[in-house]
């Protein structure tokens, strides 16, 4: 068997142009403003493509980058400006931060209804009280999304994450909880990992090992969703063996073409709602 492959640079744009659409009814365009500290190329070039996707469909995006040295008040204060100006409906700051940050402190600035990273305690919270007015993290949310086009329904599914990070791991095993699949989390200090893998309908990995995933790790028809991103002689890769794996799973993500352009539709996903809800007076 070959599996069939979830095309996710293909759902992307049809996606973005269902957004576009939205967009050009709008009587101003949704604007993102993403705050940039330092130099680092990945970054620069993640926050170049945000800008380019976000203006392809019509919003205005704004990178503000700032210097590696600027001290802590100073961000603070940027935030505050762009919580208070009614013309930025979006606030992302990119990740990770120079070391004398305090990270969680930048992100607990940020208005919780532009806060369309879904990074924030408030968020996260509303997030796993099963509340669908949480602005959910972009990945998850993608994934969630390359399913149920894949699968339709897939409630009473067991789904194994591999990663609990705050970003992806922790809220996937929210969404899909909320989207009643039996979740199992997984992650550096579990046991038997490769049975447990085994025994998912859905298996997702989000842990950033390169090729960890092989094909006794995947039950016969299972759907395999790659959120990964790692280099093998500066070639890009997923966690999952994707050679190995097409041989077993029924549907599986490629990396890249995956998660990753769906990705980055998700936050501009965020970021229209963000401007409905600001501009119909159903959050601040
Ligand atoms: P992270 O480093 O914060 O977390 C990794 C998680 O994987 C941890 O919970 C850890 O316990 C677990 N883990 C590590 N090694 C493991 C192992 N050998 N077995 C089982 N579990 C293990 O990473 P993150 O920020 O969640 O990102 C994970 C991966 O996803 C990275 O490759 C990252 O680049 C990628 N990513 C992709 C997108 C996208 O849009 N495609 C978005 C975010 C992250």
């Amino acid at each position: 068997m070959t599996a069939n492959i979830i095309d996710g640079k293909l759902m992307a744009q049809e996606l973005r142009e269902q957004l576009a659409q939205k967009v050009a009814h709008l009587p101003t365009p949704p604007h993102l403003a993403v705050i940039l500290v330092g130099n680092d190329e990945a970054s620069i070039i993640y926050d170049r493509n945000k800008k380019k996707a976000a203006e392809a469909i019509g919003m205005q995006c704004t990178i503000h980058h700032l210097d590696e040295n600027t001290p802590q008040e100073e961000l603070l204060q940027l935030i505050h400006r762009l919580n208070t100006d009614s013309a930025v409906n979006g606030i992302i700051v990119q990740m990770p931060l120079p070391k004398h940050f305090n990270s969680e402190q930048i992100i607990e600035s940020i208005d919780h209804a532009k806060d369309v990273d879904g990074f924030g305690i408030y968020n996260i919270g509303l997030l796993h009280s099963n509340d669908s007015s949480a602005m959910v993290a972009a990945t998850p949310q993608a994934v969630l999304y390359m399913l149920q086009q894949t699968l339709g329904n897939i409630a009473g599914k067991h789904a194994v994450i591999i990663g609990r990070s705050n970003i992806v791991g922790r809220p996937l095993a929210s969404l899909l909880l909320n989207n009643h699949c039996t979740v199992t989390i997984a992650h550096s200090k579990t046991v038997n990992l490769p049975q447990i893998a085994a025994s998912a309908d859905i298996l997702v990995s989000a842990c950033g090992v390169a090729k960890l995933v092989k094909k006794e790790w995947i039950k016969p028809g299972a759907t395999v969703i790659d959120v990964g991103i790692n280099r093998i002689d500066g070639k890009l890769c997923g966690d999952v063996d994707f050679d190995e794996a097409k041989e077993i799973a029924e549907y599986i993500t490629p990396v890249p073409g995956g998660v990753g352009p769906m990705t980055v539709t998700m936050l501009l996903n965020n970021t229209l709602r963000a401007y409905i809800e600001q501009n119909s007076g159903l959050k601040k």
